[in-house]
């Protein structure tokens, strides 16, 4: 009994999901995880987040999904830390804490016009597409132009699904009624804002190569944007990118239907909008790449939408110490930190909430394994050896069971999508409202689990 040890893991993305199996896995100590969500369903960001015309990042589900499965790890979703669970209670029910709640908050331009109608985070236009059960948006596409600003990933994929006809996207899990607003999409020219030059994109060249496989859709560079960059001490991944963007210079403008076209050195410093509050056009402005101060060169881009995707940045939770600046929870190693510098005692990060929103799902589990060690170094020196009662379920589950969602809860909700699907004779349709997803979900009563 001394030897065994109760962590939470708090967010079921994959920073959380790795978190958990580095802990049932390390043997010199018996370690049983809750891994509970703020959402009835596992995954995270994999689920929410990965583009729905990616299948194949989005296939690492069926490995997520066995580490769900191992006899000392138990999905607890519907539990929303602050709401249903406190400090007071993880205090009390368990040895340790681990944070994994990622980065769900969007980061502005702060730029004039930036809350018109038809301006928007692409962290909304992605939660919309990809059935967020949060999601407020209604995006109707009736704009012809669009513009995205940044150039990361996650403009790319607001860019790709954009110009995506319906039918590109009909094997795809995204829920049904957004299939049938982007059938009808009106879209048919994308411009990307890139605040500096394409050596200093952040888009990976396997996303920028995607581009070329578009149907119908053209992708503009302007030559000159290439001339001049000093190669020299470019890293490889950069100098493949340049590549890339060289062929799409070089490209033929085909006549097709929509393009995409890239605007390096170019930031918006304002929106437009029209008598109703609309956004009409976007103030673009060269910058002196490398950096980003402008050169008070101006043109206007007509846009009728206009999607930031500058990145994304955590939330401050409550009774936990946050750092606003870099919208994380500070933290040395995965060790929460206070003002002070010194530890708070148990409690941990991982994933986007520890070191930032970087790098891809691979990067979660190093990420991972390191806050794990820091778990086990203080389970080894006896820091983690509070008094909690490991007899029974935790004082928090026993009052909040009948509405904690269960692995067996998600895996009807999982059937019940598959079963939407095929009777549209798709993979799956994904269910995008909080009602249905807990009654599904709920079906099967938990009140032990
Ligand atoms: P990101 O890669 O950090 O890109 C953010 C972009 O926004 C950068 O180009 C940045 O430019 C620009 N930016 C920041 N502030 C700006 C401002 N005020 N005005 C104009 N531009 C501004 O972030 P992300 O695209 O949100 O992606 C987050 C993470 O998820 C990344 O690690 C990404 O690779 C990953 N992801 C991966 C995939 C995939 O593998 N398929 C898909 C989606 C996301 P500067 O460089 O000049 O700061």
């Amino acid at each position: 009994m001394d030897n065994q040890f109760r962590i939470a893991v708090i967010g079921s993305g994959p920073a959380g999901l790795y978190a958990a199996e580095e802990l049932v896995r390390a043997t010199d100590a018996d370690i049983h995880v809750d891994l509970i969500d703020r959402l009835p369903t596992p995954y995270g960001l994999v689920r929410y987040g990965v583009a729905p015309d990616h299948p194949r990042i989005k296939s690492v589900t069926k490995s997520l999904q066995k580490i769900l499965e191992h006899p000392r790890i138990r999905f607890l979703g519907n539990v929303e830390y602050g709401r249903d669970l406190t400090r007071t209670d993880l205090d009390a029910d368990y040895h340790g804490v681990i944070f994994a709640t990622g980065a769900s908050l969007d980061r502005r331009l702060n730029i004039p016009g930036e809350d018109l109608q038809g301006s928007t985070s692409a962290t909304k236009f992605v939660a919309w597409y990809s059935g967020h059960p949060d999601s407020t948006g209604d995006f109707s596409l009736d704009a012809t132009s669009a513009v995205v600003v940044g150039a990361g990933n996650v403009a790319l994929d607001v860019a790709r699904i954009l110009v995506k006809a319906g039918d590109a996207l009909r094997s795809t899990d995204i829920p049904g009624a957004v299939l049938d607003h982007l059938g009808v999409s009106r879209v048919e020219h994308v411009h990307i804002l890139c605040r500096r030059g394409p050596q200093f994109a952040k888009f990976t060249t396997k996303e920028l190569r995607e581009l070329r496989a578009l149907d119908d859709v053209d992708v503009i560079v302007d030559p000159s944007a290439l001339d001049g960059i000093d190669e020299t001490d470019l890293d490889k991944p950069t100098l493949t990118n340049l590549r890339v963007f060289r062929e799409f210079a070089d490209n033929r403008r085909t006549g097709a239907r929509r393009t995409i076209e890239f605007h390096f050195s170019s930031k918006p410093v304002e929106i437009l909008g029209d008598a109703g509050n609309t956004v009409r056009a976007v103030t673009v402005e060269r910058t002196d790449t490398p950096a980003t101060a402008g050169t008070a060169q101006t043109q206007e881009l007509s846009a009728q939408l206009v999607l930031r995707s500058v990145g994304y940045r955590g939330r401050a939770l409550p009774d936990l110490p946050f750092e606003a600046e870099r919208g994380i929870i500070p933290n040395i190693d995965g060790r929460i930190i206070n003002a002070d510098g010194g530890d708070v005692s148990g409690y941990y990060v991982s994933g986007w909430c520890k070191r930032g929103p970087s790098g891809v799902i691979g990067t979660n589990r190093i990420d991972s394994a390191q806050t794990v060690e820091a778990v086990l170094d203080d389970i080894r020196s006896g820091k983690l050896s509070g008094d909690v009662d490991l007899t029974g379920d935790p004082a928090w589950l026993a009052r909040h069971g009948h509405t904690v969602i269960d692995y067996g809860g998600w895996l009807y909700i999982d059937a019940e999508e598959l079963d939407r699907g095929s009777a549209q004779g798709r993979e799956r349709t994904k269910i995008s409202d909080w009602e249905t997803l807990r009654r599904i979900g709920l079906a099967r009563a938990v009140t032990s689990v």
